[in-house]
């Protein structure tokens, strides 16, 4: 199994995990970029956005609501935060395992880099 992050849903490579169910899990990122930075992945293996099918929007949908729910017990919903997807080469993708970024704890620039 070569996707970094197929491996980490297998439990191969360690996370340090905040969140996880039978369709997705939860990890902080290696490399933050914000106070907190926590990445969302489907234990099902999805390249990009533009592998999602129809059948899988309830589960991008539950990625997001998972997203706001660890938002909420983190303390930061209200102060606000950011969710991303890069999606290829132009929006920066380095993993192509889908992955929601989630990025809390201080102000966001707009517009992005
Ligand atoms: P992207 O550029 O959207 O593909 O984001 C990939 C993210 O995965 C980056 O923010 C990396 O810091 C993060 N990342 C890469 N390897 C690991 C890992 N082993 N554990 C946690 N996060 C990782
Ligand atoms: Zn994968």
């Amino acid at each position: 199994m070569s996707c970094l992050f197929c491996r980490i849903v297998a439990e191969e490579i360690p996370a340090d995990l905040v969140y996880s169910d039978e369709q997705v899990i939860a990890f902080r990122d290696i490399n933050p970029q914000a106070p907190t930075h926590i990445l969302l992945i489907p234990r099902e293996h999805i390249p990009t956005v533009n592998d999602i099918t129809d059948e899988q929007s309830p589960l991008v949908g539950h990625m997001v609501v998972v997203a706001k729910k660890i938002a909420k017990k983190l303390g930061f919903d209200d102060q606000g935060y950011r969710l991303v997807f890069n999606c290829n080469e132009h929006g920066g993708q380095e993993v192509y395992h889908l992955h929601l970024h989630l990025l809390g704890g201080r102000p966001m620039q707009w517009p992005p880099g």
